[in-house]
This record gives structure tokens, sequence and C-alpha cells, in this order.
């Protein structure tokens, strides 16, 4: 599903990206690890191509992001959920309406619309709590309005950017749990972003390990936790 070969990002004197190789498997959670500056949201940009790779190959649903005109970038956009720490809900709408924007957004019908709602409401365990504003909602709550939002359009790929590091433990496990079951039950492949190597061994099947650019591992979990 994804595939990064011999990618380097270099911004003036630093080399943010240097030769990184890495498969993800569809269906899968795929961790990315690693201390700040290592280069994960380059990484991260890379996928989404908003970053422009200087050397190598990046593929993502069978779209080769860095030669992709504007145009099929900002296509491969919309088939990325994106899943953030600081969830950036409007406060103004209700977590029903939050979930909606980007269906909205695409012109879809509003009875498909408030079908869709009712499921992913479901879907992530808020079931009657559509019409609750965010400041009346949990940050796991929260959280889980953001990955319904993000899951909105369908997209194959899901990319969690540190999605627990503003969450206590149990909230932590409870929204990794989540993460399973979408990426189990929806078939979405699941990328997370994290400098934390607990939030892998909960959940992930396979981890690349960043450190200054470079990939330290990468591969099935039980191959480099064994390592760790
Ligand atoms: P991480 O997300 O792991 O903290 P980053 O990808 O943000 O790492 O950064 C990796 C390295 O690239 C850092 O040294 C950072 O300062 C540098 N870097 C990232 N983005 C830019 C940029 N737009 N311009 C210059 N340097 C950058
Ligand atoms: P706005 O006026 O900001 O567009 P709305 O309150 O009309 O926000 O809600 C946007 C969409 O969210 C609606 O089209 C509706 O389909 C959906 N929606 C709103 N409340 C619910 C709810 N409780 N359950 C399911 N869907 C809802």
């Amino acid at each position: 599903m994804i595939t990064l070969e011999g990618v380097g990002k270099i911004y003036g004197p630093v080399t943010a990206l240097d030769d990184v190789h890495l498969e993800v498997e569809r269906g899968t959670i795929h961790g990315i690890v690693g201390p700040s500056g290592a280069g994960k949201s380059t990484l991260v940009g890379c996928l989404t191509g908003l970053v422009r790779p200087t050397s190598g190959r990046v593929v993502v649903d069978d779209v080769e992001v860095s030669a992709a005109n504007t145009r099929a970038r900002r296509a491969l956009r919309r088939r990325i959920g994106m899943v953030f720490q600081h969830v950036n809900l409007f406060d103004q709408r209700t977590a029903a309406a939050n979930i909606a924007y980007p269906l909205q957004i695409m012109g879809a019908p509003k009875v498909e619309i408030r079908e869709r709602v009712d499921e992913l409401l479901t879907i992530v365990g808020l079931e009657g709590r559509g019409d609750s504003y965010p400041s009346q909602l949990s940050g796991g709550q929260k959280q889980r309005v953001g990955i319904a939002r993000a899951l909105a359009t369908r997209p194959p790929v899901l990319l969690a950017d540190e999605p627990t590091s503003a969450l206590d433990t149990d909230t932590t496990d409870a929204i990794l749990h989540l993460l399973r079951e979408v990426c189990d039950a929806l078939g979405v492949t699941v990328v997370i972003i994290t400098h934390e190597m607990s939030v892998v061994r909960e959940i992930c099947d396979s981890v690349t390990l960043l450190d200054s650019g470079r990939v330290a591992e990468t591969g099935k979990l039980e191959d480099i936790v064994a390592d760790q």
C-alpha cells in the first residue's frame, strides 16, 4: 500500500531524511517511531505530497506521489485520512456536524451524509452523542470525533500523527484499540507517528525506527521489539 525507496530530503545544510526505505502492507498498522528531529514530520509530508523529496520514490495507493503533479497530489490527499494530536474540531459545530464537514465539502447529498454520520458515530463508539459540542466532550471523545471525521470519505489510508500524546494512559489504550478495530473492520491501512515505543508495542504490525533521518530498523514488530 505504501512504499518508500531511497527517499532523501535536504533542507539547506540539514539532511531531514537520508535513503529511507520502507514498506507498509495493505490493511496493517505501521508505526513510525523516533525522537524529536528524527524526520517523522518530513516523512509524513512525503506521504501526503506536501513535501517533495530531494531523491527517491514514494508510492501510496498505487500513486507515485514523488512524481505526481499538483493536481494528482491533491487528489491523493483526499484519499488519506489525517488524525492529529490536537484534534482541531470546530467548536461551534456539533460532533455530528464536525464529522459531516468533509462530506459537505465533497458535495455529498444530505440524506447520505446523515446516514454516514450515524454509521461513523457508531464505529467510533459515540452513538447518541452526535448533538454534543466539543466543549461537552472529553479528550478521548474528541479524538474519536477526529477519527470519525478522518474516515468520513472512506480513505484507504489513515495517517495518525501522535494521536494519543495528549491523552492519559487509559484513554490512550481505548483510542489505540479503536484504531485497531478500524484497521481490521474497514481494511484501512494505518500509519501511526509516535515518539512512544509503548504505543507501537500495543498495536503495530510493523514498525520503522527513525534516527537522524535514517532508518535504524524497519520490519515486522516481533523482529524489531526483540532487539529493543
Ligand atoms: P520530527 O517530526 O521527527 O521531529 P522533522 O521531520 O520535523 O522531525 O525534522 C527533521 C529535521 O529536518 C530537523 O532537523 C528539522 O529541523 C529539519 N526540518 C524540518 N522541516 C524543515 C524545513 N521546512 N526547513 C528546514 N529544516 C527543516
Ligand atoms: P451546519 O448547519 O453547520 O451545516 P448541521 O447541524 O446542519 O450543521 O449538521 C451538518 C450535518 O451533520 C447535517 O447534514 C446532518 O446530516 C449531520 N447531522 C447533524 N446532527 C446529526 C446527528 N445527531 N446524527 C447524525 N447526523 C447529524
